[in-house]
């Protein structure tokens, strides 16, 4: 990092915020490694930290058996799966997996089955870093 976006400043700590994640009456937090502004305090986090803290959250949500259409959502994107990707592979409309996301209507069954295996493979086919952050699980 050259320079802060919001003050300018040059020189950098390196420090760590706390990210937390609510799905279905569970929060997920990590604490996410970064850099912070000398000056004004800003924090810049580790892009790639964060990547990871998304699937990994999405990992234990399949593993959890997660049902409600936003965490479809989560899922979706937490794979970088576009939505009209996942809609070819499901042989249906866009249209449909929107109203699921949207809580419009429940998510089909066997089509969430297909999400979680696709987070639980992609979580598979990537190289484990070197650090990644680790998840706290809290149940409410
Ligand atoms: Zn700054």
């Amino acid at each position: 990092m050259r320079a802060c976006i919001g003050c300018g400043g040059i020189a950098f700590q390196a420090s760590a915020a706390h990210e937390s994640q609510q799905m279905e009456g569970m929060t997920f937090t990590a604490a996410i490694p970064g850099q912070k502004c000398a000056s004004c305090g800003w924090m810049y986090l580790d892009p790639y930290a964060l990547e990871r803290f998304e699937l990994l959250v999405a990992r234990q949500l399949a593993e959890f058996g997660a049902r409600r259409g936003r965490t479809f959502k989560f899922m979706r994107r937490a794979i970088r799966m576009p939505l009209s990707d996942l809609a070819a592979l499901l042989t249906i409309y866009p249209g449909t997996i929107r109203q699921w996301e949207d809580e419009e209507i429940d998510v089909d069954e066997a089509a969430f089955t297909v999400l979680r295996g696709l987070v639980l493979a992609h979580l598979q086919s990537e190289p484990v870093p070197q650090s990644s952050p680790t998840i706290h699980t809290i149940v409410s």
